[in-house]
């Protein structure tokens, strides 16, 4: 017997699933938007579509994120692809992108680097706003770099994709502003089984979680230009941590932003001009 569109959602929604989530599963699966499924009610899946279906609710359930499903994400105004090679792009890092606007005039030619960039998100999302600035961005991980680099193709913007471990491959430059949302998690954090689809190198350094923000800050500064600032994420407990961290190597007018949940979330210090 075929299954309907509303009735397969009824169906996924008492298996345990979100309603948007349902809807926005099905919309993907048939390629339409989620007002066209609701005057399509009735319309029955191939056979094909309705088992495809059933494979992305198991998968669904099992918590692999909706993004990974539909293959997109939806990140400061664009639209990235995602796999399980990057991290999914949160709306908490849109704050960190923000913060970074503001620090970007606009027609100015200014160098910004994006460390750890993953699907791209940072970087790209700085090109799309500031196009006359030079995007940077770097990232481990070949899997994560292609997918960035086959985003900003799709979008037509331009950002220099490099490859290699934190600073390495950035030896000798310096950047009018540097921003960077890092692997951050503690290595025991209860949340990580729940995260367990995605990179866990993207999640987490292991530890204490501040591994790669001791990287980054401790060798910032020789990639600023005088005045500069360095911009970066970190979990909700780390502030004063980073804090300690960037009065260390020296930075000065720290400053920190909340995320949408209320927590700080993004730290910043300024290199003395
Ligand atoms: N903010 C993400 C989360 O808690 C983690 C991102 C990161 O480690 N940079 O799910």
């Amino acid at each position: 017997m075929s299954l309907g569109i509303g009735a397969a959602q009824t169906r996924a929604i008492a298996a345990g699933l979100e309603r948007i989530d349902a809807q926005l599963l099905l919309a993907a699966l048939l390629g339409v938007d989620r007002a066209w499924l609701l005057i399509h009610g009735d319309d029955a899946l191939s056979n094909e579509q309705a088992e495809r279906f059933e494979r992305w609710l198991a998968q669904r359930l099992d918590g692999v994120p909706l993004a990974y499903l539909v293959g997109e994400k939806e990140f400061h105004g664009l639209m990235l692809k995602v796999d399980r090679h990057t991290l999914v792009p949160r709306p908490d890092t849109e704050v960190l992108v923000d913060w970074a606007l503001e620090l970007m005039p606009e027609g100015q030619a200014a160098e910004v680097v994006d460390l750890g960039t993953g699907s791209g998100a940072i970087a790209l999302a700085l090109a799309h706003r500031r196009p006359a600035a030079k995007v940077t961005a770097v990232d481990l991980s070949p899997g994560a770099l292609a997918m960035a680099r086959a985003n900003g193709q799709a979008l037509g913007l331009q950002v220099e994709w490099l490859q290699g471990n934190w600073w390495q491959p950035l030896a000798g430059r310096a950047f009018d502003l540097i921003v960077s949302n890092p692997p951050y998690i503690a290595g025991d954090d209860h949340h990580l089984p729940a995260l367990r689809h995605e990179p866990l190198s993207a999640l987490t350094p292991g530890g204490d979680g501040l591994d790669s923000l001791r990287i980054l800050i401790a060798d910032a500064q020789a990639h600023l230009r005088p005045g500069a600032w360095l911009l970066l994420e970190h979990g909700w407990d780390q502030a004063p941590a980073v804090a300690d961290l960037l009065r260390a190597a020296g930075f000065r007018e720290l400053a920190c932003r909340n995320d949408l949940g209320g927590n700080p979330r993004a730290s910043g210090g300024r290199r003395p001009g």
